[in-house]
């Protein structure tokens, strides 16, 4: 199988006034089609740079992305981004929010409005389609800002911590949830996260950071024995502790 995308010695440094701040220092890694993948490390280590990065958002000092396309084409994927912040417009409704970028785009047909339907209904949203945000859970927010990315039909999600807003509770079900979306829309998606269990819990494999300059200390792949039938069954498996301990001693080395 041949990598969607192939970052190869990504460097970046943030110019200011107080002088350079080498982010990124090189850093190569692959991401496969429908995978998902984490990248842990230290806070302030540039996490949200390199996904800025894989974005297009920043353009790197140095290194490239290779890009693999399995549909042939050469074109860079289309991403879709997910933040800490949901970003739903309080002062429309849910429908209004999660329908704004085809708006905006002149892509709103009828059939996206009959898939945006179906990802309501199928997600829990379809009582709050007339709601404002405010008038939603966190857990629910996050969830049609999910459906909000997914309108645009992304074949790359990016989520930069996304859950890490919510309280404890919540966020365990959501990322629960959030990752099982994503796996049933076979998206490949990006998470960058400090939190350890979400990583282990939700990805295929696991991209560990060192401190500022990010360089890649280590890749770990993540093989758990769930019961479906389980909630949070993935951190319930076996495996689990031993991946904690192997990213614990890695991340304080
Ligand atoms: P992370 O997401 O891992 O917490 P960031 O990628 O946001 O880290 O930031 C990496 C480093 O770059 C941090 O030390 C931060 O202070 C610095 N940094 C981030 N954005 C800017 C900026 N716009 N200008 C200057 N320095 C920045
Ligand atoms: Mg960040």
């Amino acid at each position: 199988m041949e990598a969607l995308l192939k970052l190869s010695n990504i460097k970046y440094s943030y110019h200011t006034l107080q002088g350079e701040i080498p982010a990124i220092m090189d850093i190569s890694f692959h991401v496969n089609p429908g995978e998902f993948l984490a990248i842990v490390g230290p806070s302030g280590c540039g996490k949200s740079t390199l996904l800025s990065i894989i974005a297009r958002m920043l353009e790197p000092e140095e290194g490239t992305i290779l890009v693999h396309n399995p549909n042939g084409s050469l074109s860079y994927p289309k991403m879709g981004y997910m933040l800490q912040k949901d970003h739903l417009l309080p002062w429309r409704t849910i429908w209004e929010n999660v329908t704004l970028g085809p708006e905006i785009n002149h892509t709103l047909t009828k059939e996206r409005e009959e898939k945006l339907l179906m990802y309501l209904e199928k997600y829990g949203l379809s009582v709050f389609k007339d709601r404002k945000p405010n008038e939603l859970s966190g857990g629910m927010r996050q969830r049609a800002a999910l459906v909000r990315t997914l309108a645009l039909d992304p074949e790359v999600l990016l989520l930069d911590e996304p859950f890490s807003a919510l309280d404890y509770q919540t966020r365990l079900s959501v990322a629960d949830d959030i990752g099982k979306i994503i796996k049933e829309e076979k998206k490949t998606a990006i998470l960058v996260t400090h939190d350890l269990s979400e990583a282990i819990s939700l990805s295929d494999r696991i991209v560990v950071l060192s401190k500022r300059p990010a360089t890649v200390s280590t890749i770990m792949e993540i093989h758990l024995t769930k019961d479906p039938d389980k909630p949070l069954s993935s951190r319930k498996a076996k495996e689990f502790p031993m991946y904690f301990d192997l990213l614990w001693k890695e991340l304080n080395q």
